[in-house]
């Protein structure tokens, strides 16, 4: 079994598709090695083992898939959906995420165990809006945490180290509507000036870019249209962009069929928050990722770095993207405050990949950057704790609640060896 880009060949022994509780709780009990899988969107080895991988598409845990509290407004969903099936359900109710990823492909644990997040300077990561989830633990029991609870901050990114995640309560909103205006050929300079000023120029932006190119491709925002922003921004234009006339995809030169609706055209939050469509291939699939999210105060600098560094990176990159999330207080969180996201979508050619990110990283790593837990980077494993003040405390809850380093594997082994 392949990851969702194929550059991975899992090495578990077999995969179960576990339909019951009970069923899983055999497995992860008996078992001497079990990981979680997703839906296989990472690109590194966070999700392997060597044991047996358990995905959670088909389990029936006895309650409905999802469920909101009218009280609360809280989802309770099950584990193993797609963020895209909870989307649509949630609005079918009247209820909204704050935000959502490029993707709407991901499963809903194996995206917030590694952080995974949209672009907006008021939305957390998606991790950021658990509010509460149950686990598995190594005997097949399963215990329930929440936001309040001591170990929560260490249970959500949490990489499958602490065990299987069978059900997740996310924070929603009330549904809201989105329209998405892209722009094109924003001169550098306007950028380098007016950075915080063009990521905030809408409820969500994404800047794409490959960095050598002689302006900023395209400036894509989303802007509620129930908040007074029912007009394309202006910013981007007074700042030298031209409004896109056609549908843009993030890569140059590919159809945009897949893409979510652009052009002003207000929709639904969870068929404008994604880039792509449930029901199309997101992004290029021929492809490698990496992520690297660092504190805002040094996105000038970061921008800077690797405008400098383009004629490196533009000819193995499809596309880069810079977005932002607001901070949260998840021990393994990527965006421990308010950052900024600098995302590489690269050709398939790890051997070149693997040459150019330690230049890549020697630039960012000094303005404090980390990187995306489910996507490809050369920081040596060793160093990563160090990025991390509660890692401690992370390795300790592991610890504690898998012993044996049952639920341990891929690059996640070698993190939390003693
Ligand atoms: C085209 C594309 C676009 C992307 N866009 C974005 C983006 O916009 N923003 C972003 O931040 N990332 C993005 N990513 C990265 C992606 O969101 C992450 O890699 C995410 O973790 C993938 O979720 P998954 O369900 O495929 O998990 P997997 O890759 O299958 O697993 C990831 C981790 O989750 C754990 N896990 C899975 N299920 C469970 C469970 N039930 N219990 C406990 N642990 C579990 C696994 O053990 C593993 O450690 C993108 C990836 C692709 C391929």
């Amino acid at each position: 079994m392949k990851n969702w880009a194929a550059n991975l060949t899992y090495s578990s022994a077999r995969i179960e598709r576990p339909r019951t509780l009970a069923e899983l709780a055999g497995i992860v009990a008996g078992e001497p090695r079990v990981r979680a899988l997703g839906s296989r969107h990472s690109f590194c080895d966070v999700a392997d083992t060597k044991g047996v991988h358990v995905q959670l598409d088909l389990l029936d845990d006895g309650r409905p898939a999802l469920e909101v509290d009218p009280a609360t407004g809280v989802a309770s969903v099950r584990a193993g959906l797609r963020y895209g099936e909870v989307a649509a359900d949630l609005h079918a109710r009247g209820r909204a995420l704050t935000a959502m990823a490029s993707l709407p492909h991901i499963s809903v644990a194996g995206a917030v165990a590694t952080g995974t997040h949209g672009s907006g300077d008021g939305t957390r990561s998606l991790a950021g809006d658990v509010v509460g989830l149950e686990l598995m633990t190594a005997s097949g029991a399963v215990l329930t945490l929440r936001r309040g609870d001591a170990d929560f901050p260490g249970s959500v990114v949490a990489l499958g180290a602490l065990g299987v995640v069978t059900r997740v309560e996310l924070a929603t909103v009330p549904a809201f509507d989105v329209r998405q205006d892209v722009f094109t050929g924003l001169p550098w300079d306007a950028l380098f000036d007016n950075l915080d000023a063009v990521l905030g120029s809408a409820y969500s932006v994404s800047i794409f870019t490959s960095w050598f190119e002689p302006d900023v491709r395209l400036v894509w925002c989303k802007s509620r249209v129930d908040d007074g922003a029912g007009a394309a921004p202006a910013l981007p234009v007074e700042l030298g962009a031209a409004p896109a006339t056609r549908p843009m995809h993030p890569l140059p030169d590919v159809d945009a069929a897949a893409c979510t609706e652009q052009g002003g055209v207000p929709g639904p939050w969870f068929e404008r928050l994604p880039h792509f469509r449930l029901d199309f291939t997101p992004s290029l699939g021929e492809e490698l990722q990496s992520e690297y999210l660092l504190p805002r105060a040094a996105g000038a600098d970061a921008v800077r770095a690797l405008r400098a560094l383009g004629d490196r990176l533009g000819p193995l990159l499809l596309t880069s993207e810079i977005r932002t999330v607001a901070g949260d207080d998840l021990w393994l969180s990527t965006a421990p405050g308010d950052s900024l996201a600098f995302h590489f979508t690269w050709r398939q050619d790890w051997p070149a990949v693997r040459a150019v990110l330690p230049e890549l990283e020697a630039a960012l790593l000094p303005l404090g950057a980390r990187p995306h837990w489910g996507k490809l980077f050369t920081v040596p494993v060793a160093d990563l704790p160090g990025l991390y003040p509660r890692f401690g405390d992370f390795a300790e809850l592991a610890a504690r609640l898998d012993p044996t380093g049952k639920f341990r594997g891929g690059y996640v082994e070698a993190l939390l060896a003693p």
